[in-house]
Formats: structure tokens, sequence, C-alpha cells
């Protein structure tokens, strides 16, 4: 078992659900393969685990929609 990098995040990626097209680009480039695309008729999502999402950021640059925002952690010292 992969140690959990959650921990060492200091951003997280929030998608627009309303943009997003479930294209799966930001599943294949996630270094940590910890993105999951589902494109389905009428249930479609994208499910990020933030158990080991390290918020590198590389999705939301790959996003070709920019429907990736990279927010900042709630509690992170930022000084
Ligand atoms: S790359 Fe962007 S548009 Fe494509 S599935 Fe991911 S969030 Fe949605
Ligand atoms: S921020 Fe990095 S680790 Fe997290 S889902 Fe995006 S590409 Fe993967």
């Amino acid at each position: 078992m992969a140690a959990n990098t959650g921990s060492w995040r200091l951003e997280r990626p929030v998608i627009n659900s309303e943009e997003c097209i479930y294209c799966g680009t930001c599943q294949k480039f996630c270094p940590t393969d910890v993105i999951t695309v589902t494109k389905a008729e009428d249930d479609s999502s994208v499910v990020i685990d933030f158990d080991y999402c390290k918020g590198c950021g590389i999705c939301a640059n790959r996003c070709p929609k920019k429907c990736i925002t990279m927010v900042p952690e709630e509690g992170v010292c930022k000084s």
C-alpha cells in the first residue's frame, strides 16, 4: 500500500461540472493516477481520490476546457 500523500497538498483541484466534457485528459495526465472519469449517457462523473492527490495542478493545466481550478486547502499555513 502506497503512503497516503494527500496530506502534502497545498491546493486541491475543483472541477466545474457545468463545463466538463468528460474527455478523460485529466485522468490520462495525472501522475498519481487518482482521477476516474466516467462518461455515460446520464451519469458522467470525474472522481478524484483526495487521499492520494498531491495537488500538483497538472490536471488543471492539461484540461482542454480549463474547467479545473486549483483552490487553497483550508488550514494551510501560507506564511
Ligand atoms: S480534462 Fe477537463 S474536460 Fe476533460 S474530463 Fe477532465 S475536467 Fe473534464
Ligand atoms: S492535482 Fe495532480 S495529483 Fe491531484 S488530481 Fe490533479 S494531476 Fe492528479
